[in-house]
């Protein structure tokens, strides 16, 4: 049998308006920050003030995004050193992430950007490098203005249950898996 077109208007009529949202992308997939880039498009397009706090890659990484979306407005802070597998140091990734939560607490909590993006912070919080309940906590508490954006697999319970949408990419195929390197311009 085939599919019937939908003949009922599947919109609801009963919805309100946030002043904030949080959303969370995870999962094993390939997708999770560029789709939060791809929110901040959405964000800077309405001249809304836009802050990416890149929490594991450091300064030096450079993705593609970071120029452009500085360009846009956006302002941005890569604090961490890298692959923890590259880590000359782990206390020193430790510290960095510690560091780069100072400054998302700061960017959550002053009321000054209307969406906040926390790039990778699933890996620190789930290595105790950051207490997760806090930043919890602080998420809960932000600026009631101030959308919040979180990548990073394996999101722990607290934070999915604190968001209010929550998406998992799911890794049906990858070309890393067949041995396909990264590649610029799609990959970073
Ligand atoms: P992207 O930045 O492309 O949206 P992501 O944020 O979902 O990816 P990360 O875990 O942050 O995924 O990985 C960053 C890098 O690893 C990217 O180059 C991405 O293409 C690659 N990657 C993502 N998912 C996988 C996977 N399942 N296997 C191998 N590499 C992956
Ligand atoms: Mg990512």
């Amino acid at each position: 049998m085939t599919d019937q077109p939908p003949i009922e208007d599947p919109i609801r009529r009963d919805t309100t308006a946030a002043s904030s949202l949080v959303l969370v992308n995870t999962g094993d997939g390939k997708g999770k920050s560029t789709a939060g880039f791809g929110t901040l498009l959405r964000a800077l397009a309405r001249g809304w003030r836009v802050g990416v706090i890149q929490f594991i890659k450091s300064g030096d990484w450079r993705v593609g995004e970071e120029q452009l979306l500085t360009q846009l407005g956006a302002e941005w802070r890569s604090i961490g050193d890298g692959f923890s597998w590259d880590a000359e140091d782990l206390e020193v990734s430790k510290g960095l992430a510690q560091e780069a939560w100072a400054a998302a607490r700061d960017a959550l909590t002053s009321g000054d950007f209307e969406v906040v993006m926390l790039d990778e912070i699933t890996y620190p919080m789930n290595w105790g490098w950051i207490d997760a309940a806090d930043v919890v906590a602080t998420i809960r508490e932000r600026h009631e203005q101030t959308t919040v954006i979180c990548t990073g697999r394996d999101a722990p319970d607290e934070l999915v249950e604190v968001a209010d949408t929550v998406t998992e990419m799911r890794n049906v195929k990858h070309a890393y898996d067949q041995g396909i390197q990264a590649r610029r311009g799609i990959d970073y």
